[in-house]
């Protein structure tokens, strides 16, 4: 008999390995199944300035093998994270003002254990199928709140290579393949055809086995069927750091996902009239559309623009700055006028938008400098701005500021001096 057939999870041998390195005893692991237990707080101290508990033992799981801590209750205060520090566990609190030490009931947020489990089973099942099919190795992994990623060391993937892949997992997962937990000494651990190389410094290595497909050393959660899995769904790939990055979801995320996308596509469908299986081109067409008439819309702007500063032009006598103040236009829209206004006159040209309180300065003429003038304008007004010879633009904290700088500019002596 083999050392990894001799040690069940329920070994003695275990549990003193266990409580001789920490000051918790753990179950997660062995009493998987355990959604509430008696517990003593032996201390309350913090963990990254939050408030966190020291317990005897503990049913959650600290993050760590890249899966996310489990979350639970302490009495009823929600923990929000656990996490290894040296060789103490910390259960981190919202808040730890009704709890002190003494006996505590803990509970285990069964949900999220199970999520992340499932999450964490379907990533070993993705990344020991890529690296058949396709021969990338998985070298980073991530599991989020939402999706998860796994980063693939190779330099490509066609929409039919993750459509393949994505189907092979799925058979997998129907196949039903039970997930065993070894334990053994790093000395064994070359007994094992490992997906990747056991951490250093273990005691005590976790081998993950998918029935006979897949052996991987990890620390984390897992399921014990592949069918738990349910299904997986590969969400795309991208290009990262020379290697290819996966999202996907599996388990009850995926219906949470496909009723979002069925929402969000009913929705359009109801928006535009068509049939959902209509909608791709009908929303294609529209684009189109949209785009030819942004266009025209440009060149109608232009024009009414050339028009305005044509009239503009016709209203202005003596002044040789043309001063134009828009109370219900941006200053993008009130630009536009200006530099109709800059291609017609040799005028100096101020445009000023009252919703943004901003103002720019234009000018036509290569012999004029608007730096000084501009800047001691802004000065005078409180505004910021910034700018060269021809162009300057200033913006406001208030109507009174913006009108300061208007009033100022009208009556400068720099643009009298300058007039032609
Ligand atoms: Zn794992």
């Amino acid at each position: 008999m083999s050392f990894l057939e001799f040690f069940s999870p329920l070994d003695p041998c275990l549990e003193s390995y266990h409580t001789e390195i920490m000051e918790t005893k753990t179950l997660y692991y062995d009493q998987s199944w355990l959604d509430e237990l008696d517990v003593s707080v032996l201390a309350i101290e913090t963990c990254d300035n939050r408030p966190a508990l020291v317990l005897d033992k503990t049913i959650l799981y600290p993050e760590g093998g890249g899966q996310p801590a489990d979350h639970g209750w302490i009495n009823d205060v929600p923990v929000v994270d656990v996490q290894f520090a040296g060789e103490t566990i910390y259960h981190v609190v919202a808040d730890a003002s009704s709890l002190a030490p003494g006996p505590a009931r803990l509970k285990l947020n069964r949900r999220r254990r199970t999520d992340f489990s499932t999450q964490h089973s379907a990533q070993h099942l993705l990344s020991a199928t890529i690296l058949r099919l396709t021969g990338g190795a998985t070298i980073s992994m991530h599991l989020g709140d939402r999706f998860n990623t796994i980063d693939v060391d190779i330099s490509a993937l066609a929409p039919e290579d993750l459509l393949f892949i994505e189907d092979s997992v799925n058979e997998l997962i129907r196949e039903n393949f039970k997930i065993i937990t070894h334990l053994c000494p790093p000395e064994d651990a070359n007994s094992f055809p490992l997906r990747k190389k056991p951490p250093e410094g273990e005691q005590l290595l976790r081998i993950v086995e998918i029935d006979g497909y897949d052996y991987s050393p990890c620390a984390g959660i897992h399921l014990t069927s592949t069918g738990q899995i349910g299904t997986l769904a590969v969400l795309g790939a991208e290009k990262y750091k020379g290697m290819m990055r996966l999202s996907f979801i599996a388990g009850q995320r995926v219906v949470g996902e496909y009723r979002l996308l069925r929402e969000a596509t009913g929705a359009a469908s109801r928006s535009l009239k068509v049939p959902q299986d209509e909608l791709a081109r009908a929303v294609a067409n529209l684009a189109k559309k949209l785009s030819i008439q942004d266009k025209q819309m440009l060149i109608l702007k232009e024009r009414l623009a050339s028009l305005e500063a044509a009239q503009i032009l016709e209203e202005t006598h003596k002044s040789p700055l043309i001063s134009k103040v828009f109370s219900d236009r941006s200053i993008d829209e009130a630009l536009r006028v200006g530099r109709a206004l800059q291609k017609e006159t040799d005028l100096f040209v101020l445009v000023a938008s009252v919703p943004e309180l901003k103002a720019a300065l234009l000018t036509g003429r290569t012999d004029a400098d608007l730096r000084p003038v501009c800047k001691s304008l802004l000065e005078a007004s409180g505004g910021t701005g910034g700018g060269g010879p021809t162009y300057y633009q200033g913006s406001f904290s208030s109507r009174e500021d913006l009108n300061k700088f208007v009033k100022g500019a009208e009556n400068h002596e720099y643009f009298n001096q300058n007039r032609r």
